[in-house]
């Protein structure tokens, strides 16, 4: 695993202590909401702003460190950008799993007639534990 510091300096960021704090904690959070997630950046850094805490997310949304993910009734989730996988959403919990999806099968018009950017695929259900 590539140490924060340099994911960021990969992505054309400037390694900051606060961008290295966003990131563990979405590292240990796995897909998380910018609510959740300014609840806990306060307890490593007090005086973060809510304006400063968009601001760098969106910095590494744009430089595609970070990657949006868009639930059906949910707040609007964020991960660290990983390879290619689809989302389990849990109706009731509203938990968010990652899962292997072979993309690579899909059929969809690989010529230059459309430009493909991002795939999003989320399969809605039960998880295991509300079942
Ligand atoms: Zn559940
Ligand atoms: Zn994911």
């Amino acid at each position: 695993m590539k140490n924060f510091d340099m994911m960021l300096r990969e992505h054309d960021l400037k390694a900051t202590k606060q961008r290295i704090g966003i990131l563990s904690i979405m590292q240990d959070k796995g897909h998380i909401n910018i609510e959740d997630l300014y609840g806990k950046i306060k307890t490593l850094f007090p005086s973060i702003s809510l304006a400063t805490l968009y601001k760098n997310m969106h910095l590494m949304l744009k430089n595609n460190l970070l990657t949006e993910v868009s639930v059906k009734n949910s707040k609007t989730l964020y991960e660290i950008t990983k390879d290619s996988h689809a989302h389990m959403h849990c109706e009731n919990c509203g938990e968010v799993y990652d899962v292997d999806f072979n993309f690579e099968n899909l059929i969809y018009p690989k010529d230059d007639s459309f430009e493909l950017k991002d795939t999003q695929v989320i399969f809605s259900g039960i998880c295991k534990n509300c079942k």
